[in-house]
């Protein structure tokens, strides 16, 4: 016997729609260099039909890839939602990879056409005639000031909408692409996820439900990670489906303009990578403010962080899980009812984990080369694997060299964790970043945690180092914060009690800042580099 219900297609168009027949006071405030822009969900939508006439004109192919290079904003919400609602493929640029990676995932992309800010369009041009495929630029004037080039191929954003005419958006099926996004490469080329209206549509529910962001029409939401970082977590697909009202930070990153767009635009959610917290705290803390959530994620939360979050903005941090591989949210730490009368410590041991997986993902510990299911006893660890309808089955390239699902179907995340009797997840680290010492694990995550407890230090990463006898051993480097000091011998009298001895770091190397990545994450990469000698010197 079969269902009798309708066959109606999960296509963001249908997001679309029910933003504009419900949502039109809604608002979306962008902090762009040139000044604060505000508009209604009605205002943009109109806007939104009108880029799909702008798609059209330009001669953009039924499934043609739309290529963006921009902060958050209106103009980058327009293109979320007019690139696959006609049709389209939305493809985010992230403004601050390599030359080369721009140029290799335009080209692998086969991008027709690039929007850019004005802000970054200096660092896209340059690169113009190696991106084959893309015949136009168009500029989206945010302020930003820099000379615009005098060429054919370059046109502007505004003098393109203000001509268009206005498109029906329908979209019948759910499994056509809808957006891509390249992860950002740690090793080797970016590989290409490509997202379907269907999986995007699914996920921005999941992301709507209280056990993840709980949005509602009572929110308004700032996405701090970048709409070109996986898919800005989901967030301008998830918010404006539930009515949420948006603030977009546009180029202006700084913690202290963030912070001040938290409080004056009565921001109640706002979401980021942990180093961008890091940041925005003393800024925030004492300020008045509506937040109700500040989801983190993208890398190990350290429990410090979120724990001076409570003390000093009267909120912890909320902790979230996923990759570009799973649209990317996949399980979030919102604490249990059984948690409730907890001691503080014990309710800031869970909240620095990624929780328990959003209905919708499965995910399962195992051994990574036998697939041999580990314990759920919160100490045995394995290969975190997950799958459900938000999580890739393939990469874009077949040349990534990667074979990202099992033969039983599962996705590898390359994270290795553990999980407690009902499944809740704690990273223990990423495969690559796992310190092998005499033939054992060392957890960088845990380590670093450590380190971060001690009121002195702001920030600590923790690497392997070439060791003769051992193979690796741990090397803290760390960040003292402003005014304060602290030696080596203090860092390493604090973790005695903390960690198991042979866990101790080899050394302590005191440094100005930890390398970030190009979605703000610790790069680890850089750290062994820099570090890579170390062994020999010391
Ligand atoms: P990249 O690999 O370039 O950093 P992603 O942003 O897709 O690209 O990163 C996904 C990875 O980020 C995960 O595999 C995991 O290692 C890490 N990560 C995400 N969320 C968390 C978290 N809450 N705790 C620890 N690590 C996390």
């Amino acid at each position: 016997m079969r269902g009798l219900m309708q066959d109606y297609p999960l296509t963001i168009d249908s997001i679309f729609r029910h933003v504009e027949q419900h949502y039109g006071d809604g608002t979306i405030v962008t902090n762009n260099p040139g000044g604060v822009t505000r508009a209604t969900y009605a205002e943009w939508a109109q806007r939104t039909r009108k880029l799909g006439g702008v798609l059209d004109t330009l001669g953009i192919s039924a499934d043609g890839r739309v290529g963006t290079f921009g902060w958050n904003s209106q103009r980058h919400l327009e293109l979320y939602f007019a690139a696959p609602c006609s049709g389209r493929v939305l493809h985010t640029l992230n403004v601050r990879l390599f030359p080369e990676q721009l140029t290799y995932i335009a080209n692998h992309a086969e991008d027709e056409v690039v929007f850019v800010d004005r802000t970054v369009l200096p660092l896209l041009w340059p690169l113009i005639d190696t991106m084959k495929t893309v015949k136009q630029v168009v500029v989206m004037d945010d302020g930003g000031g820099n000379e615009i080039p005098d060429d054919d191929r370059i046109l502007d954003y505004e003098t393109l909408l203000a001509d268009a005419e206005p498109v029906e958006f329908a979209v019948s099926d759910e499994l056509r692409a809808a957006s891509m996004c390249y992860t950002s490469g740690t090793t080797g080329n970016p590989k290409g996820v490509v997202y379907s209206h269907r999986s995007t549509v699914l996920h921005a529910m999941a992301a709507i439900a209280p056990n993840a962001f709980g949005f509602s029409v009572r929110d308004v939401a700032m996405p701090v990670v970048p709409m070109f970082h996986a898919n800005a977590w989901g967030i301008a697909q998830a918010a404006p489906a539930a009515g949420a009202s948006l603030v977009m930070p546009g180029a202006l990153m700084q913690p202290e303009a963030l912070a001040k767009l938290i409080v004056d635009e009565g921001v109640t959610f706002t979401a980021g990578v942990p180093t961008i917290w890091q940041g925005v705290l003393p800024h925030l803390a004492g300020q008045p403010h509506k937040l109700r959530d500040i989801g983190c994620g993208g890398s190990a939360v350290p429990k410090a962080l979120s724990e001076a979050y409570r003390e000093q903005v009267g909120i912890p941090i909320l902790q979230a899980w996923g990759m570009t591989e799973t649209s990317p949210v996949a399980s979030s730490g919102i604490l249990p009812r059984r948690f409730e009368d907890a001691d503080d410590a014990t309710k800031a041991d869970r909240r620095a984990r990624a929780g328990v997986p959003l209905f919708g993902v499965e995910a399962r510990i195992v051994d990574a080369d036998t697939l041999e299911p580990q314990a759920w006893d919160d100490t045995a660890t394995g290969e975190l694997q997950v799958r459900g309808p938000w999580c890739a089955q393939d990469y874009y390239n077949p040349d990534a060299g990667v074979e990202l699902t099992t033969p039983d179907g599962w996705m590898k995340t390359g994270d290795v964790a553990a999980m407690d009797e009902f499944g809740s997840i704690r990273i223990a680290d990423r495969t690559k970043d796992l310190i092998k010492s005499g033939g054992e694990w060392i957890s960088s995550v845990d380590l670093e945690n450590a380190i971060m407890s001690h009121p002195a230090v702001k920030e600590a990463a923790v690497v392997g180092i070439p060791h003769p006898k051992w193979d690796e051993r741990p090397l803290a480097c760390v960040v003292l914060r402003e005014g304060e000091s602290a030696t080596e011998q203090d860092i390493l009298d604090h973790l005695k009690p903390l960690v198991a001895k042979w866990w101790m770091p080899e050394a302590v190397e005191f440094i100005d800042e930890v390398p970030k990545t190009s979605v703000g994450k610790f790069s680890k990469k850089d750290l062994r580099s820099r570090f890579a000698e170390y062994a020999l010197k010391s």
